[in-house]
């Protein structure tokens, strides 16, 4: 479908100028669009007529990004939502009837981790997990009422990476829906379409962004699966504002090049940390130290901005080292153009038991770092003092 580079869709993919001649495209702030007549009333609403009726089904500035993570993600169709796990819930509940079935990697992000465990349960969805790290375990896994096998590549906090073509293939032969959060990566390093996966979703509120302004989601993929999550949300009504939509479409114009920064800085920063005698060990995807580099290199250009690194005295030091630290913020978002350092055995995840941390991939001494585009020897700076404190 993309007829340019990337980095030129994501620029020149605009709507039809208006009778202003804008050179960027303008805000649809309209809640709703006019009929000439009766009959294109009906036309429209029959679908006859592919246009604009009611900003909670379309919208000319929610169309226009929309259209660029299509492109990116070499999707046939899309549609956007309000949060990233409004995109979640809709896919899942648009797409699954009760006695279905759910394949998913037990490390996810948070919120979807209690989807599966506090919400479908009520709909007779159940979930089975396999361990991100231990892909042999998923065929047992299935079962005939399986209908989506379900992954995030790399994972949050502990930065793991899995195979999607493994994914892929396996979601093939079993007859599987193969649904990837794409969040941490961004079209730009990694297209899990290419790798056999169905539908990819993305919490656009981090990378897209990038500049930590607004909440966004959206969902791309195979145009009949995307036409069922559509339908339930129409009638649903999670969309993406039109605001927000022209805040990420403008977001889309520089997604390239910030990521390039981002990933540039974050190598910069997990070389440093391997080298640190203050820390045990760093995880970042294109060290060669990561467990599954190879994979790594295999399916994605870059190594994304996260890093996952255990600093030494567990619990205790972990506390310190936030408390220590003067530039960075500490903050629950990620993919901002601010440095982020999270300690989550201390602060989002100290409810759970020390098993229940093991078994999320959070061990005591874990830090994540969500590497930013300040100067990188400034983010350096505020680190090693911080860990040396
Ligand atoms: C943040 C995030 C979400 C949820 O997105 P919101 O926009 O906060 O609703 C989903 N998946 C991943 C991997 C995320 O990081």
């Amino acid at each position: 479908m993309s007829k340019n580079k990337f980095e030129t869709d994501a620029i020149r993919t605009q709507l039809e100028r208006s009778q202003f001649q804008e050179h960027t495209t303008p805000m649809y702030l309209t809640s709703s669009f006019v009929f000439e007549d009766a009959e294109e009333m009906r036309a429209s609403f029959t679908e006859e007529k592919d246009r604009n009726i009611y900003s909670r089904f379309s919208n000319p500035n929610t169309t226009e990004f929309v259209d660029k993570v299509i492109q990116m993600e070499e999707a046939e169709d899309g549609y956007a939502f309000a949060t990233g796990m409004a995109a979640v819930f809709s896919t899942f509940a648009a797409l699954l009837s009760s006695g279905d079935h759910i394949v998913s990697a037990r490390s996810v992000f948070g919120s979807t981790h209690t989807l599966f465990t506090k919400y479908f349960p009520k709909w007779n969805i159940e979930t089975s997990y396999f361990d991100i790290n231990n892909p042999a375990e998923i065929e047992a896994l299935i079962q005939p009422s399986t209908k989506i096998l379900y992954a995030e590549s790399p994972t949050n906090p502990s930065v793991d990476i899995i195979d999607l073509e493994l994914l892929g293939d396996i979601a093939k032969k079993h007859n599987l829906l193969l649904v990837i959060d794409n969040c941490f990566a961004t079209p730009y390093i990694q297209q899990p379409i290419k790798f056999g996966a169905d539908l990819v979703i993305h919490s656009a509120t981090k990378l897209m962004d990038g500049q930590g302004r607004v909440l966004g989601g959206v969902v791309v993929g195979k145009s009949d699966l995307v036409r069922e999550i559509y339908l339930f949300s129409r009638n649903t009504g999670p969309a993406l504002s039109p605001f927000n939509a022209w805040v990420l479409s403008k977001s889309l114009e520089t997604l390239a090049v910030r990521v390039d920064k981002h990933c540039e800085n974050a190598l910069k920063i997990a070389e440093f940390l391997e080298n640190h005698s203050a820390v045990s060990k760093v995880k970042y995807p294109f060290l060669k130290s990561h467990p599954q580099f190879k994979i790594a290199k295999k399916q994605m250009k870059l190594g994304g901005n996260i890093i996952a690194i255990e600093v030494k005295g567990g619990l205790e030091a972990g506390k310190k080292f936030l408390n220590a630290i003067k530039m960075c913020s500490l903050s629950a978002n990620l993919g901002d153009t601010r440095t982020i350092v999270t300690h989550p055995a201390s602060t989002t995840h100290s409810k759970l038991s020390n098993e229940e941390q093991l078994a999320a991939g959070i061990t005591p001494g874990l830090v994540r770092v969500s590497v930013g585009l300040e100067h990188v020897s400034d983010v350096i700076q505020d680190i090693d003092q911080a860990l040396t404190s």
